[in-house]
């Protein structure tokens, strides 16, 4: 099955709740999740049953990589419950989680044991003031590196570990970052400040282009780039020349990978998104929850895949031609 762009479905992002204990200003902000924000009640949740049938159906359209995410996925009770059922599912390689890591350092061992195969932790910097600015929830550094460590401890390596850099924000930690992780076996990967949507004023003078990015590490410990793995990896990546391990860079500002994108999105309340900048979803949960057979959920999902025709941030980069030329002054400088 392919989209109108002849690209394929083989990633879906589940996404387990909207809550989260970290207001980061970049993805959460408080001056909109505040104590007033009124998050999803329970029963508007998908149930775990309801997303193992829908994890089936993707799989039978092609899925073959599943990522938890959220919110913070470690917040929906009994996560490894889900995780078990979603690892029974025929043709369904790979099972991911993408965590702020708070409470991971007591759940890594439960979710390896029920199936999972991955886990990325979400870490800006390792500079408490920093950090504790950014997710705005004065959650220290060292209890997301304990996550990491009971992650890779019980099997979940390599860790990847995501730092969005935000200029003026967390960029001083680049360095002191690589220097923590270069050697320990976990992959650090780079994500560019994404606009999602009206919350976070998002800015483009706000991106630090991931040539800059490759430029300053490259500065100090030479790398050299590595091929993709498999076609449409998101993360371009990078090993260092010394032996020291590699990092990734994930450029969806400065360098678009829409042509390549092979992923949908399911929301908590059980939205289909076919892209991960698109301001509506499908409802599946109403298909779900009407009773229908899995052929006919098999074919509103087939229905909404073939007619995508999403690229959006490749559209927004033609559009600001700016993001080329910060990119370009700094590849030179
Ligand atoms: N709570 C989990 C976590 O912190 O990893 C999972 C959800 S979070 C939305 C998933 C990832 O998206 C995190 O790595 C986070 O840093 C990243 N993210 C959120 N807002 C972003 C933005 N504006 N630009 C780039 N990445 C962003």
């Amino acid at each position: 099955m392919a989209d109108a762009l002849a690209r394929p479905l083989r990633d879906l992002r589940i996404s387990v709740t909207d809550r989260c204990q970290f207001r980061c200003t970049y993805c959460m902000p408080r001056e909109v999740f505040g104590r007033d924000f009124v998050f999803l009640p329970r029963e508007d949740l998908l149930t775990f049953e309801e997303l193992t049938r829908l994890a089936r159906v993707f799989a039978g359209l092609g899925v073959r990589k599943l990522r938890l995410t959220g919110g913070e996925p470690l917040l929906r009770r009994d996560l490894e419950r889900l995780i078990a059922k979603l690892a029974a599912i025929g043709g369904i390689q790979d099972i991911a989680l993408t965590t702020n890591g708070a409470l991971l350092a007591r759940k890594a061992r439960t979710l390896a044991d029920a199936g999972l195969r991955r886990v990325t932790v979400s870490l800006d910097s390792l500079d408490d003031a920093v950090f504790m600015a950014l997710n705005d929830a004065g959650f220290p550094v060292a209890r997301v590196l304990d996550g990491i460590a009971a992650a890779a401890d019980a099997g979940l390596a390599p860790v990847k570990v995501n730092m969005v850099v935000k200029r003026g924000c967390n960029d001083p930690s680049i360095l002191p970052m690589v220097a923590h992780f270069r050697g320990s076996g976990h992959v650090l990967r780079f994500i560019e400040y994404m606009d999602v949507g009206n919350t976070n004023g998002w800015r483009l003078d706000d991106v630090v282009p991931a040539a800059e990015i490759i430029a300053l590490i490259g500065g100090q410990w030479p790398l050299e780039p590595l091929p993709a793995r498999y076609p449409g990896e998101v993360a371009t990546r990078y090993r260092f020349q010394d032996g020291a391990g590699e990092i990734g860079i994930v450029a969806s500002v400065t360098q678009p990978f829409c042509r390549s994108c092979a992923r949908a999105r399911l929301s908590a309340e059980g939205k289909l998104y076919t892209c991960l900048f698109a301001g509506s979803g499908h409802d599946l949960r109403a298909t779900l929850r009407g009773g229908v057979s899995d052929q006919a959920l098999r074919e509103q999902i087939a229905a909404i895949w073939t007619m995508r025709a999403d690229r959006y941030s490749e559209l927004r980069t033609r559009a600001t031609g700016r993001t080329q030329k910060v990119e370009m002054s700094h590849v030179g400088g």
